[in-house]
């Protein structure tokens, strides 16, 4: 990469400083590190401007070594001041800014021929600093002359030119001159044009990263992976989660920079279709004002106080919001901040209750087949996916497995409903021979996300709960993603009028805005925790950010736009359109099974559609075909085979027909040819 550029103009009051600060601001958005350098400055605050703008911390001494307080010649203003100027202490401030950034933009003061001192020139100062020019040139009758004429200084005196970037001063309607100036001066000059920026109604960020995008960058800085700069130090420095590093340090990929609406955009400035919900959390679509303005308005008053002895006011609102929707006999909420310390916070509540109340041996967690409640220690020990959870096995407690409901593949080869819910027998065994010593069963309710959206049969999840009622354990269920609307109910218990003893909550809790999760139990399990100080039954759990008021105050605004908005019942149709539209999806050769409910999606691929014989997994066709989609915009995330459509439920039917055509395209692309 080149050291810098030195901007000049043809003229002074061109607009060098704002095409300085575009060049600057556009790197910078790439992720480059870009320093500014004024060297001369006679009257006005070019430096201080630009140092403001771009968040430069380097000392004003060394982005403008000299000023002068007269908009006059630099010779004359030295002179008349008494400053003595040295070409040298340029180049000492020149190296010094160099040590901290990776790309120097120096701006010149007035044009090539300007008098520095009696015998030293502008054009003088960008040999010695040995940069490549860069000329901008106004818009308009009367260029032709001044641009000619600085640049056949510039290459007499052997300065390499980039080109030319035109800009317009005001505004004004493009004639003649201003439409064919630039040709003629590109073919005069022998010269490339950079750019001709329309006029600038005002010097504000989106103006000046549009005004960027609009000049030839890769001409200037000579690096064309430049435009990677944020993947290269993405790839330098971070370790992203349940990846294969390996792979990724190899492939290309997305750094995501802003969203709007169901849609989410790289620093290429390309635009994604979050067809996942940026992982399962978004609902009412990015950047939703209401919940942005919660958080800014609550930041104004308090960002976090401890819930340690103290309380605060957006966690009361919250936890009287959520009882008010939860089932029916939840009546105490424990915040946390991810949905695995939900999950650990209900096992140890579950576990202690018991030993509270004196059944110290009802001490062994129920956890299904394909369970998936997160990855700290406590939620790996209640899961069932065998390629995350088998590593760890020598650090996890002692569990009881037992079948869960999986249609597709039954684990008791049977067909519903004529199998009378066949695979629950081995639970109802368990519970009936080892209840005294069972304190809970956790399950996720109706919907196995994690391990490829394994639905449920009607009426499993009910079946579970008369179960543990009948041998006097705890139903805990997780909806850290089934929560929130994604079943088509605010919670997948309601589906079928289940009332947990415990519920999960995380992900969607915030609409995909802040970090925070709950765990809410019923008032007999609270009351097992209420005695005497001396007794030592307190539940010593907590999070240093328990109750974050910013995220509470988040998870506030997300339901009062559930209820304003209608959300579910506006959610109805769009359930039925992707219903409909996914039949399509069976004529594919390899989709050997179709799962749905609400706005949660499935959609396996095997090599053999009659045999169900999977892909071998290490041929990683779920991975393929997301990034066959994300080639077509559209973000996917798989689970092995499956490939999973989980979008925000602010989707409209025409985004939700997008995603669907392109999934299906990239399926029979990997798939079929
Ligand atoms: C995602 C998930 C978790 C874990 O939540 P994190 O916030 O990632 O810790 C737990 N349970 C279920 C059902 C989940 O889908």
């Amino acid at each position: 990469m080149r050291k810098g550029i030195f901007v000049s103009a043809t003229d002074t009051g061109v607009g060098k400083t704002v095409i300085c600060l575009a060049i600057a601001s556009f790197l910078k958005n790439q992720g480059v590190n870009v320093g500014f350098m004024k060297p001369i400055q006679c009257a006005g605050v070019d430096a201080n401007f630009l140092k403001r703008k771009l968040e430069i911390n380097d000392p004003l001494e060394l982005i403008n070594p000299y000023f002068a307080k007269e908009p006059i010649a630099p010779s004359v203003a030295f002179r008349r001041q008494g400053i003595r100027f040295d070409k040298q202490k340029v180049l000492t401030s020149f190296n010094e800014l160099r040590k901290e950034h990776d790309f120097l933009i120096v701006e010149g003061v007035g044009g090539l021929y300007v008098p520095i001192k009696e015998d030293y020139f502008v054009a003088d100062l960008i040999k010695d600093l040995d940069l490549p020019l860069i000329i901008v040139s106004r818009l308009g009758l009367g260029t032709i002359n001044h641009t000619l004429l600085t640049v056949k200084l510039a290459k007499e005196q052997g300065i390499e030119v980039l080109g030319i970037i035109f800009n317009c001063r005001k505004k004004q309607k493009l004639g003649i001159p201003e439409k064919t100036n630039p040709e003629v001066i590109k073919r005069l000059g022998k010269i490339p044009i950079l750019g001709i920026l329309p006029y600038l109604p005002s010097i504000d960020e989106k103006n000046i990263l549009r005004a960027g995008r609009r000049i030839n960058l890769s001409a200037i800085i000579q690096e064309k992976t430049i435009f990677n700069h944020w993947q290269a130090l993405d790839k330098k420095y971070l370790w992203h989660p349940f990846t294969q590093m390996k792979d990724w340090l190899e492939e290309e990929q997305l750094v995501i920079e802003e969203a709007r609406g169901c849609y989410l955009k790289d620093t290429k400035g390309k635009w994604y279709l979050d067809g996942i919900s940026s992982l399962w959390v978004n609902i009412h679509g990015h950047r939703k004002k209401e919940i942005d303005s919660a958080i800014k308005k609550q930041l104004s008053k308090l960002a976090h106080s401890t819930l340690l002895g103290l309380g605060n006011l957006p966690s009361i609102k919250l936890a009287k919001e959520l009882i008010k929707i939860a089932p029916r006999k939840l009546s105490k909420v424990f915040y946390s901040d991810n949905g695995s310390t939900a999950v650990e916070v209900a096992l140890k509540i579950a576990f202690q209750y018991w030993q509270n109340t004196g059944f110290k041996e009802k001490n062994k967690f129920i956890h299904l087949e394909n369970s998936y409640h997160g990855d700290t220690l406590g939620a790996v020990s209640v899961g069932g996916i065998d390629l995350f959870h088998r590593i760890y096995k020598p650090l996890l407690f002692e569990t009881i497995k037992v079948t869960a409901p999986y249609c597709y593949r039954c684990p008791e080869d049977k067909r519903y409903p004529s199998c009378n819910l066949a695979c629950l027998k081995e639970l109802e065994y368990i519970l009936r021979k080892k209840n005294k010593s069972i304190c809970a069963l956790i399950v996720e309710p109706i919907v196995q996300a994690a391990a490829g959206i394994i639905v449920w049969p009607k009426g499993a999840l009910k079946k579970m709960r008369q179960l543990v009622t009948k041998y006097n354990c705890f139903l805990i269920c997780d909806e850290v993603a089934t929560g929130f609307g994604r079943t088509g109910k605010m919670f997948a218990c309601e589906q079928e009028n289940v009332s947990p003893d415990i519920l999960c909550l995380g992900k969607g809790i915030t609409a995909g805005c802040l970090p925070l999760a709950a765990t809410l139990t019923t008032q007999k399990i609270f009351e097992g925790f209420i005695a005497d100080y001396k007794e030592r039954k307190t539940f010593f759990h907590g999070h240093t950010y328990t109750g974050n008021p910013l995220a509470c105050s988040a998870a506030i605004a997300n339901l009062e736009i559930f209820k304003r908005e209608r959300t579910l019942e506006k959610l109805v149709p769009k359930i039925a359109f992707l219903r409909n539209e996914l039949k399509q999806f069976s004529a594919l050769k390899h989709v050997g099974d179709i799962r749905q409910k609400g706005f949660m999606v499935g959609i396996e691929l095997v090599k053999n559609k009659k045999t169900q014989e999977p892909f071998p997994w290490e041929d990683k066709i779920g991975i393929k075909v997301c990034q066959e989609a994300i080639t077509h915009g559209l973000i996917l995330r798989p689970l092995d085979n499956i490939i999973v459509l989980m979008p925000p439920l602010a989707i409209t039917k025409k985004e939700l027909n997008r995603m669907l055509q392109v999934t299906f395209k990239a399926i029979r692309k990997v798939t079929e040819i």
